[in-house]
């Protein structure tokens, strides 16, 4: 059969690369009823799982399986969406993958199903976002607050903030129309009343954001220390029950300088400096310069020593190679072995642990400290996973809700300001972001998103 030309249509594998037990192309376009013949020689069943054999051009069978058809605009995508389930090998993902392009199909790009989604109006950024936020969460409590602004809770606030801007701007606007010096007056008491609790709001939602952003990124945490002086004791008391379900970032290898457990769900990536050695050895060099860049981008610099001879010369030699201004925190391990009660102490600003990592005592007063330095205050599940675009757009509306409540009796700059918040608050939505950004937003999803 002649491939039907459909240049507008794109596939990609959806599932993860390698093998397993079934693999998923995802297949969107304008119209795939056809495609689907030709893949199966039956007319596809929309939002019917049927079991089919995927046919090569000489209809000879490339894998059995099941196609879904999903026809627009009740997809993913807002168009028509095939789903060929076949067996997760990386040559019948690629046979049938080629076989969707022979049929017209090309390769998509990263990210391009969902910003088909995004410009068909099936979500909005911040959704789209979320999509990609869930698949890379390194934690529970990443995935949760995902999937609650995939579910359009983040995106909802949003909206009702805007509301209330526009009707104050509304309102303010009416008054510039109507300057009757009574009226005016009873309208603006009414306008910074109103303006005052959409500011309250607006600080709230990026409270709740910056402690998503938290979840999202985590916290980078340098170990130092003397070998034996109990680095990796720590790190598996640390890292407690929640050990099992953390999982490096999909995609890239597992890191033996770079771990990453969790504490109330926020990521804490652990970089253990066991590795620093002066070395020639060129692979071992390379390891050693990553540990560097590592330890650049640090948060916090945890220095073990043991209790019972507290901080030595030798420790101070690391020390000061390590970036300044950076939080540190000293940690007094095996307090069990000289009889100290576990504490935290804190002299000229230098916070001391004294812990005890294998019998645990004193391990939740660091975590609390590590916990205070992120500035994570439990906002449970209200948490917004925000990214740092969403940060910088929440902070501007803010700024410009401030501005207005500056400009109190110029009415006209006030409702500028309100119009450049609403404006702001629109970027995280992606009602008023720009096509280059929306590229490169859509470009770091990964392929078949
Ligand atoms: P690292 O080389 O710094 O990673 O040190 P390890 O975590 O491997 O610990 C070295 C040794 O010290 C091990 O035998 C641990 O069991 C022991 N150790 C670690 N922390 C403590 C502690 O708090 N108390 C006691 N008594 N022993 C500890
Ligand atoms: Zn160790």
């Amino acid at each position: 059969s002649p491939a039907p030309s459909l240049p507008d249509t794109i596939a990609a594998v959806a599932t993860a690369p390698g093998r397993g037990g079934i693999g998923v192309i995802r297949v969107s376009g304008a119209a795939l009823a056809p495609m689907a013949y030709a893949l199966t020689g039956k007319p596809p069943e929309p939002r019917t799982a049927g079991f089919v054999r995927f046919l090569d051009v000489d209809d000879k069978v490339i894998d059995e399986g099941i196609l879904l058809y999903f026809p627009a605009p009740r997809s993913f995508t807002g168009e028509d969406v095939l789903e060929l389930q076949g067996h997760g090998g990386p040559v019948v993902m690629q046979m049938l993958l080629a076989r969707c392009v022979e049929l017209g199909a090309r390769l998509a790009q990263p990210g391009e199903f969902s910003r088909r989604a995004f410009l068909n109006g099936k979500m909005d950024l911040a959704q789209a976002e979320a999509v990609a936020d869930l698949i890379e969460a390194s934690t529970v409590a990443a995935a949760r607050s995902a999937v609650r602004s995939l579910s359009g809770a983040f995106s909802d606030e949003m909206h009702r903030l805007t509301d209330a801007l526009i009707d104050l701007r509304m309102l303010v606007e009416a008054t510039l129309d109507f300057p009757e010096e009574e009226l005016e007056f009873l309208e603006k008491a009414r306008a910074m009343e109103r303006l005052e609790a959409i500011r309250a709001q607006l600080a709230d939602v990026l409270d709740r954001a910056r402690q998503g952003a938290l979840l999202r990124t985590g916290m980078n945490v340098v170990l130092v220390g003397q070998p034996n002086v109990g680095k990796s004791s720590l790190l598996n008391c640390l890292a407690g029950e929640e050990r099992a379900i953390v999982t490096d970032i999909a995609g890239t290898t597992r890191d033996a300088v770079r771990e990453t457990i969790a504490i109330e769900g926020i990521p804490i990536h652990v970089i253990d400096t066991a590795g620093l050695r002066d070395t020639s050895d060129p692979v071992e060099r390379i390891g050693v310069e990553r540990t560097w860049r590592e330890i650049a981008r640090a948060d916090v610099i945890l220095r073990l020593v043991d209790a019972r001879e507290g901080v030595q010369a030798r420790d101070r030699t690391i020390d000061a190679a390590l970036p300044a201004g950076v939080e540190r925190i000293t940690v007094h391990n095996k307090i069990d072995l000289c009889g100290v009660d576990p504490a935290r102490s804190e002299e000229n600003g230098a916070v001391s642990v004294f812990l005890s990592a294998q019998q645990g005592a004193g391990v939740d007063l660091l975590r609390r400290e590590l916990l205070r330095i992120a500035g994570w205050h439990a906002h449970g599940e209200d948490v917004v996973l925000a990214r740092e675009r969403h940060l910088v757009a929440l902070r501007a509306a803010l700024g410009h809700v401030e501005a207005a409540r500056e400009q109190g009796a110029a009415l006209e700059l006030f409702a500028e300001e309100l119009r450049r918040a609403q404006e702001s608050i629109g970027e995280v939505t992606g009602e008023f972001t720009a096509d280059d950004l929306l590229g490169v937003i859509f470009s770091r999803f990964c392929i078949g998103k």
